[in-house]
């Protein structure tokens, strides 16, 4: 049975990426199967305008910087000054040498190893025999999936032989909190594998068909069928001479040479739900990168990460927040305007108001991401004392504490008082 690892490598935790040299503040992060890259996206905000951040996917030989048809010893010579580059001992404190390094590891123990090299060319990253684990065995449980456009037919065959699909990219989306909140559509652009615009992701040069393949008969996938002690036992696995596509290319479309995908842009318009929390992940279906010749492409990850709020912080479906107010207030009562996230509100403090007391506005928090309905707007106040009175304040509030009797300590800190001592 061919086992086939589809999606994103670790389903442990979460990917931590490394920052390529010179990679600006707009790059994205994106985790590449096990392998993490860098990218460039560009967002754009539908909402609050136009903002752009850079983003694109590496693979192996544009890790190591070289062409995908580079011999065996060039690709040997790029790893060896690339690897003195980032080597540990060498890059001193630069945080990213190290998974910079790792990659590049990865990169050349794939690349320079002629099977890997052309499973790696055929299947890409994560193809069978690349090792990995299945990202749908549990490790997502704590993600909270959201299909865009409909149910995945291919959902069920993960694992199964057939045509490759593409790989699985990861991105970071950075939202105000407000957007968070309520919800926001973007549209963002990842560079990315697509599919070949010359011959439609065919890998067939334009006029010309693929021919079936004669290993498989066109199956895509070879059967044996084996003796055991417990009777026949049949196994499937991908056809290696077609890549479990079942068809092959005689002549290889000159602009993607065979392969059905070339370097571009995929812009998407993706819908962010209302409710969706720093730390979530959305995925988009088959929005990823494509499957080379025609396979199906892989899905787009969207790791979410809400921005801090000045005033408001969430917890669960509540916003939190702290609210000043004076002594006076607190003490003779007070209506006070809140910005809340949809609009100023206006919030009584009653007189008597106590440090710490919390009010609540029902409904004014952050939308529940499945359910109906929103948390609520949580407010603590805190009251002010002044740590500096003026003359007629001072003069105010001791007279207040003789009303009320309190035992004060008495006017002798003052400049004045220190003062008068020094006469006395
Ligand atoms: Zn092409
Ligand atoms: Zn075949």
């Amino acid at each position: 049975m061919r086992e086939a690892v589809f999606g994103l490598g670790s389903s442990s935790g979460t990917p931590s990426a490394s920052r390529a040299p010179g990679s600006t503040a707009g790059s994205r992060r994106v985790g590449y199967l096990g392998l993490l890259c860098v990218v460039e996206a560009s967002l754009i905000d539908r909402r609050v305008g136009a903002g752009n951040l850079g983003a694109s996917m590496a693979d192996y030989y544009e890790l190591l910087g070289v062409d995908r048809d580079a011999p065996n010893d060039e690709i040997k010579r790029a790893y060896r000054t690339m690897a003195r580059q980032f080597h540990p001992d060498v890059a001193g404190d630069d945080p990213t040498a190290e998974a910079r390094f790792k990659e590049i590891a990865v990169a050349y123990e794939t690349l320079s190893d002629p099977e890997k090299r052309r499973r790696y060319d055929m299947f890409g990253e994560g193809g069978p025999g690349s090792g990995g684990s299945d990202p749908f065995g549990g490790g997502l449980g704590d993600i909270f999936d959201v299909f865009f456009g409909g149910n995945d037919p291919f959902g069920g065959q993960r694992g199964q032989a057939g045509p490759p699909r593409g790989q699985d990219a990861e991105m970071e989306l950075e939202l105000t909190l407000e957007e968070a909140v309520f919800g926001v559509t973007r549209t963002i652009e990842v560079r990315m594998p697509v599919e070949c615009g010359r011959c439609d992701g065919s890998g067939c040069e334009p006029g010309t068909h693929p021919s079936m393949c004669h290993t498989c008969n066109g199956e895509g996938q070879v059967r044996q069928v084996r003796r055991t002690l417990l009777g026949q036992m049949v196994t499937a696995r991908a056809c290696s001479d077609c890549g479990g596509l079942g068809k092959t290319v005689q002549n290889p479309c000159t602009e993607c040479r065979g392969d059905g995908r070339v370097q571009g842009l995929r812009r998407r318009d993706i819908q962010i739900p209302a409710g969706i929390d720093n730390g979530q992940r959305l995925r988009s279906t088959r929005n990823g990168p494509a499957a080379p010749r025609g396979g199906v492409a892989g899905d787009l990850y969207l790791r979410i990460r809400v921005a801090p709020h000045e005033l408001y912080s969430r917890e669960g479906d509540d916003l939190v927040s702290r609210l000043e107010i004076a002594m006076t207030q607190a003490a003779l009562g007070a209506k006070i305007t809140l910005e809340t996230l949809d609009g100023p509100e206006e919030l009584t403090i009653p007189g008597g108001t106590q440090p710490g007391r919390v009010f609540r506005l029902r409904g004014r928090g952050a939308t529940q991401l499945q359910g109906r309905g929103r948390g609520d707007l949580v407010v603590h106040v805190d009251v002010v004392i002044p740590e500096k009175l003026g003359a007629e304040e001072e003069d105010l509030v001791r007279r207040l504490a003789e009303l009320r009797g309190d035992d004060v300590a008495p006017a002798d800190h003052g400049l004045l008082s220190k003062l008068k001592s020094a006469f006395k």
